[in-house]
């Protein structure tokens, strides 16, 4: 697989994240001790998952590891470090990230983590700001509804390329929005900017079932 990244060292919280019983297999294996993060004790295997710091070496200009760097021991090479700090990144987006269609933050089973691209940079310009991009995930497709034409008559524009409706300006597909009627819905069930209720998702929710059903999207 490509990557340019090799983990080098990490620095870790002495807490387990993880206790489990060992299995009769990993018993019987000869494998003693610890390699860390694994630690086996007293018949139980601790995975030490809380990670304050993780350094990487990155190989230049996007090479696999090992095709540029010359050094083999990558930890004697700070030079194409990079560092990593996933506990406070998780803390930060627990504590700032609000979601970018409603700003509000996320909650328990319902997180702000829902982005629309996969190669997106969510990284705010200051750590005590939120990241951008990032929905609830209702609200992405409240986002998206309100992107897309759900005009009765919708009009494709002529022009080659231009994928919009003439009549709202909105996106319009080839196949004209089959999906039309749901969209519609969404706009009138969630406004621009609002959290979607429960009663509205639900309807959303049924909407599409709906129009799975029928074959039509
Ligand atoms: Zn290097
Ligand atoms: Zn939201
Ligand atoms: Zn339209």
């Amino acid at each position: 697989m490509h990557d340019p990244m090799t983990m080098v060292w990490s620095v870790r919280l002495p807490i387990p994240s993880r206790v489990c019983r060992m299995t009769s297999l990993q018993r019987s294996s000869r494998r003693k001790g610890w390699s860390w993060p694994y630690v086996r004790v007293a018949g139980r295997e601790l995975y030490f998952g809380h990670a304050l710091i993780d350094v990487w070496h990155v190989e230049p200009g996007g090479r696999d590891a090992g095709e540029v760097c010359r050094y083999r021991d990558h930890w004697k090479h700070p030079g194409h470090w990079r560092l990593r700090y996933p506990m406070a990144h998780r803390l930060q987006r627990r504590l700032f990230t609000v979601c970018s269609w409603c700003s509000e933050p996320g909650s328990k089973g319902d997180s702000v983590n829902t982005g629309h691209g996969w190669d997106e940079d969510h990284s705010p310009a200051h750590w005590w700001q939120s990241e951008r991009g990032l929905y609830h995930s209702a609200c992405s497709s409240a986002q998206h509804a309100h992107q897309m034409c759900s005009c009765r008559t919708p009009s494709p524009n002529p022009a080659p390329g231009r994928h919009a409706c003439t009549v709202c300006g909105l996106f319009l597909k080839y196949d004209g929005n089959p999906e039309r009627d749901v969209y519609r819905l969404t706009k009138r069930l969630v406004l621009p900017g609002r959290r979607p209720s429960p009663e509205a998702r639900d309807a959303i929710r049924t909407a599409w079932e709906e129009q799975r059903r029928s074959g039509r999207g």
